[in-house]
């Protein structure tokens, strides 16, 4: 929220199981929209915010495939 507006007009871009992403065509802010939280961020402050989810998905999908390969590779042959 800004000075140029009391509240938001929001759009839906994104809507998954856990909530919403909206967007703000006046002001531009990102309000991320959860069952028990809200988050309003910034454009660049939402996209920092994506990269550091994305890259701690990635590690932690990479953590799930060596767990699996690891037990894997422990289990009896037959
Ligand atoms: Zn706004």
């Amino acid at each position: 929220m800004t000075a140029s507006h009391t509240s938001c007009n929001c759009f839906v871009v994104a809507s998954g199981p856990v909530g919403q992403i909206l967007a703000c065509p006046d002001c531009g802010t990102i309000h991320i929209a959860l069952p028990q939280v809200s988050l309003r961020l910034s454009p660049d402050r939402f996209r920092d915010l994506s990269i550091t989810v994305a890259k701690a998905q990635h590690l932690l999908d990479e953590a799930r495939a060596q767990l699996a390969e690891k037990q894997a590779g422990t289990r009896p042959l037959h």
